[in-house]
């Protein structure tokens, strides 16, 4: 080893000048991750470059600094990326980009490595004097380059790329197989074909001369330095938070929230209030930033008026309670992501150039400001949706600068605006790779897969000894739990059994399954198609656990005490079993109630033996009934909240739109399997965190602020019901009597706005958390995590292997890998918790892209199925909020429009604009005009007029007008007492049918379309190949009922957009 000094001349990112000396130890062995190598490097269980290329890659500085993410495309296999390089992002990029590197370099996906060339003693080169840094930088790659071809012996050619012409000429012919290139000689020379790439390279490159020929006028105030920000937030003078935009108001209002702003300073409660793009000062949502206070005479409030169309200015009426309010002084860390965007149309005639133009590219979310983008085909892209990113802000622009990425498609189709909301938010679905689906095991007619009898060794067989049988909604494919439940020793006892698929056997900790599953961490299910996070053959054939085959599984079963059901002992472990019945929710229910059904697995058994197995059945789902309402009323006691009844089918209208499916009587046999997967949850919750009190995987339900309540008491009391949020238990048993008797809504409504005021349940890890914060409001738990649906959910394969570790450490063996550091396991609790909000995000629009696709087809004037019945639930300033239950849609109402007139109200209830003067009250809201006052309070039924609200840039929206002050005939015709919307819904055109037909029209589109012209921009073909299953909707909506039925709290939030 030899010892050198180095001397570095740094610029930092917020361009100081930093001189550093460094030791620096030189060695002869610095691995080369080839596995070409013959040299012995030793490369234990890095990733390593193949033998198969046929070349690699070297970049340069500038390359690696400017082009990384054309070096990210997945087919450029074989790069090396120098210390050298690695060094200079983390300098010159910032940290975000220097974790996009490493990533891609972690990435088992990606053939790239990372090569210590400066640690190397042959491939090192000192600086010489005098010499240019970027100069000294292109030679220490050069020379990597250089070594590797000759470390490998000359059987692989390297390709150094770089950006500098002079380094083309001064090393391009210094070494035959090492080539000097440019980054667009290269694609054009190695990758003719590969459109993605050249496209990135050249809207990169674009955008790189733009921002050199930027102008110099200040738009905005510096940032302030890191270490200005950083003592600044240490001592309270800044606060630190992240930067929230108003969905309604971007160009105006945006909000700082931050933990624990409130306990320091009681100013902060709500949060600070940033007014105005200036004080914005660059910040983008959800950016991290410090902002300083404004003087107190500065303060502002936020506007509760309803904001006609988004984005646009407040009306400037409205009670604003002034709040803390301030300005951002610096960014701690930009939360960029890829944007959609929409070239504006362009007026006036169109200059004939095939020069780049600089056009304002209008994101899709509204809260993004207007991206300036470089591109020669302005005119081509014109109404297509366009992926972009943004590559810097400077204080001298206007608009940030960004370039594009790859475009999704015209605007308005269906695959477009599908794949907008998934890249909206993150959701990152391709196809399973190759390399993925080898991981798989096989079952197919020819090589049947089969029990390995080394497992069944293992496991503890179930298959003679029990009665495993399921119950799911009909046509259900990925069946991940099962029951059984039976008498033991005399009949003093009774064992219950759940049984969840095992998969974590076929998904290995670290295989690309598991890390593509763990990328997902959901299976994703939009309006009309679903995403898996596993390949088809685990979620639908072998971890599924169908009737009459065998199935590995991880089990939980209790002895309970046959007469008071308290647990005398339970069993965690890995079984084999085979399910005798697969039951669906109403068959089971039948079967409870004696009435006549037929079960297909009895079908064509002689009448004895059939009439003998089906009193074994009927008398297991009786006691399974017997003990779930032991376990449910022992959790009632605790306070549970009884949120999965009709509020959570009230749910599914706001978010999923599938009241149609869900019949009005909820069956008590949801409920049994329901409690019976609590069960499980809460004793593997137990378990895991018994046996590992630092590291264990569960998820809490935190109470509800009780500020967030106010709504939900102020309308409940505008009805004449009390409210009492003050603990769970309280709060369930209030919500019971705020019934009316003549309006089902109004306890749906009320249920709502409970379920809206709660807070998220989330993921964490325990070492994170006081023992007294695990706590579950919702289930009434001390201890929860999600066990039973390994198929579709990340965090039950982690709790799964902390549950086997747990396992092996009772036995006294090595518990193995799965468990990992306190901080390792709350990153992936906070991965998961994120990748929920989004999938459940995006869930939420793609239904209103369907309920608008569905209101596009038809005329608003004419079309009768575009007028009705809706319910006033929350009175603002100049309008109300109102609830369609027919459709699940919920939006304003106007009661004042922009010329100033208001909703007056003739005879017969019919509503016309006229000029007038609009009164907000507590529990109501007034118009007056010619024709006299009009009421509208709370919980009243109108008739609205629904309509599409149709921009270019962003996504449609329904907007609702009132036509009448009094319910929608057709639905008030449907009884004869006045309770129209129930039983209106067993007729309402739910999201099945909406879906199916929305997709129809979008199909005979699509092949007019194709038969019209083959000129169609080959976009779609990419657009379709990211849907892998599309299922019968049915199905997945379902599913949700399930899931929602083991009250997630998560996906039962969130819902109302009120905000004031
Ligand atoms: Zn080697």
């Amino acid at each position: 080893m030899i010892r050198t000094e180095r001397v570095l001349h740094l610029k930092s990112c917020r361009g100081r000048k930093v001189r550093v000396v460094r030791e620096h130890y030189l060695r002869e062995r610095v691995p080369c991750y080839s596995a070409l190598c013959q040299a012995g490097c030793e490369h234990r269980d890095a990733k390593v470059l193949p033998a198969n290329l046929t070349h690699y890659v070297v970049p340069d500085v500038g390359v690696v600094v400017d082009y990384l993410e054309v070096l990210e495309v997945p087919e450029l296999q074989g790069v090396v990326f120098t210390q050298t390089a690695c060094q200079a992002v983390q300098h010159s990029k910032g940290r975000r980009q220097y974790n996009r590197l490493r990533n891609l370099l972690k990435d088992p996906r990606h053939d790239c490595v990372l090569f210590a060339n400066e640690f190397q003693e042959y491939s090192y080169c000192p600086r010489e004097k005098g010499e240019r840094q970027e100069k000294w930088q292109t030679r220490c790659v050069y020379s990597a380059a250089v070594w590797y071809y000759n470390h490998l012996a000359g059987v692989k050619d390297v390709v150094m790329l770089t950006e500098d012409q002079e380094a083309v000429a001064q090393y391009g012919s210094l070494n035959s197989g090492v080539y000097v290139i440019s980054v667009r000689d290269f694609l054009q020379n190695f990758w003719p074909e590969l459109q993605a790439a050249h496209e990135l390279y050249s809207s990169v490159s674009q955008a790189l001369q733009e921002k050199e020929s930027e102008a110099s006028e200040r738009q905005y105030a510096e940032h302030l330095p890191a270490e200005l920000l950083e003592a600044g937030i240490k001592s309270g003078r800044y606060i630190q938070g992240t930067l929230n935009i108003s969905k309604h108001r971007a160009l105006s209002e945006a909000s700082i929230t931050a933990e624990g702003l409130s306990n320091k300073n009681s100013d902060l409660g709500s949060g600070v209030l940033v007014s105005g793009t200036k004080n914005r000062n660059r910040a983008v949502h959800g950016d991290l930033v410090a902002v300083e206070l404004l003087p107190k005479s500065e303060w502002r409030g936020k506007d509760t008026a309803l904001a006609e169309g988004r984005g646009e200015e407040p009306s400037g009426e409205g009670d604003r309670k002034p709040m803390a309010t301030g300005r951002v002084v610096g960014i701690l860390q930009r939360n960029w992501r890829d944007y959609v965007v929409t070239f504006p149309p362009r007026e006036g005639p169109q200059p004939q150039t095939r020069n780049s133009q600089r056009i304002l590219a209008v994101p899709w979310d509204h809260r993004i400001p207007k991206i300036r983008i470089s591109t020669g085909q302005a005119d081509a892209l014109q109404d297509h949706r366009v992926v972009v990113r943004i590559d810097s802000w400077e204080s001298t622009s206007l608009y940030p600068n960004g370039h594009s990425v790859r475009v999704l498609g015209r605007a308005g189709e269906l695959e477009t605006e599908v794949q907008t909301i998934l890249v909206e938010n993150c959701i990152h679905v391709p196809p399973f790779s190759e390399a993925q689906l080898r991981e798989m095991p096989v079952n197919s007619p020819e090589r049947p897969w089969a029990v390995d009898p080394a497992q069944a060794a293992q496991r503890r067989d179930l298959r003679e000894s029990h009665l495993v049988f399921s119950i799911d909604p009909p046509g259900c494919e990925d069946v991940d739990d099962t029951l059984s439940v039976r008498r033991l020793a005399g009949g003093t006892r009774i064992e219950l059994g759940v049984h969840i698929a095992d998969v974590t056997h076929f998904v290995a900790e670290g295989s690309l399954t598991d890390l593509e599953a763990r990328a997902r961490a959901t299976t994703c299910y939009l309006a009309d198609r679903r995403y898996d996070m596993l390949p088809a053959v685990l979620s639908g054939d072998l971890c599924s656990l169908l009737g009459g085959v065998d199935r590995y599984a991880m089990s939980v079963m209790w002895e309970l005490d046959a007469q008071t059901l308290a647990v005398a002992s339970v069993w965690y472990g890995r079984t084999l079993v085979r399910s005798s019945y697969q039951l669906h929710y109403e068959l089971a229910q039948a079967l409870l109630d004696g009435r006549r059904a037929e079960v297909p697995e009895l079908a064509g058994l002689e009448p004895a033996e059939r009439d003998g197995r089906l009193a074994r059945l009927v008398s297991a789902l009786e006691t399974l009934t017997r003990v779930a309402r032991h376990l449910r009323a022992q959790r009632d006691q605790g306070g549970a909240l009884e949120l999965e009844g009709v509020e959570v089918r009230a749910q599914l209208d706001e978010e999923r739109n599938i009241t149609a499916l869900v019949p009005r009587q909820p069956l008590e046999v949801h409920e049994t399997v329901a409690e019976c997967m609590i069960y499980a949850n809460h004793w593997v919750a137990r378990k895991i965190q018994e046996a590992f009190p630092h590291q264990a995987l569960l998820r809490r339900h935190p109470p509800p602020r009780q500020e967030f309540f106010s709504q939900l008491v102020d309308t409940a009391a505008a009805k004449g019901f009390t409210v009492d949020t003050r603990t769970n238990k309280a709060l369930a048993d209030s919500l019971d009597l705020a019934e009316d008797p003549r309006d089902p809504l109004v306890n749906r409504l009320l249920r709502i706005m409970a379920t809206t005021a709660m807070s998220q349940a989330l993921y964490f890890s325990t070492g994170l958390q006081a023992q007294d914060q695990f706590y579950h409001y919702g289930l009434a738990l001390d201890r929860y995590t999600h066990f039973t649906s390994p198929i579709r959910r990340y965090a039950d394969i982690v709790v799964h292997r902390l549950l086997s570790a747990a396992i092996a450490a009772d036995r006294g063996s090595d518990p193995g890998r799965a468990v990992v550091s306190n901080k390792e396991l709350e990153e992936t609790a906070q991965h998961i918790n994120n990748k929920n909000r989004a999938a459940q995000q995006a869930q939420k629009l793609s239904t209103e892209l369907f309920q608008c696709l569905y209101f596009k087809e038809r005329d608003p004037q004419a079309d009768q199925l575009c007028l009705a019945d809706a319910v006033i639930y929350s009175i603002r300033d100049n309008g109300v909020l109102a609830f369609v239950p027919e459709y699940g849609v919920k939006g304003p109402v106007y009661m004042k429009n922009r010329e100033g007139q208001v909703v007056a109200v003739g005879e017969d209830g019919v509503c016309e604009w006229q000029s007038g003067a609009v009164r907000r009250h507590p529990d109501c809201i007034t118009t007056s005009s010619g024709r006299g006052t009009a009421t509208f309070r709370l919980f009243d039924h109108i008739t609205v007029r629904i309509s599409v609200r149709s921009t270019h840039c962003h996504a449609d929206a329904l907007s609702l007008e009132v036509v009448s002050n009094e319910p929608h005939r057709r639905a008030a015709t449907a009884g004869a007492e006045p309770q129209p919307p129930a039983p209106a819904r067993s007729q309402s055109r739910g999201s099945s049918q909406l879906v199916r037909e929305v997709v129809r029209l979008a199909e005979e589109a699509s092949q007019q379309a194709q038969e019209k012209a083959a000129r169609r921009p080959k976009l779609s073909r990419e657009e379709r190949e990211f849907s892998q299953t599309k299922t019968p909707n049915l199905y997945s909506l379902l599913e949700e009922v399930r899931e929602l039925a083991l009250l997630d709290a998560e996906a039962a939030s969130r819902l109302c957009a009120t905000t004031a």
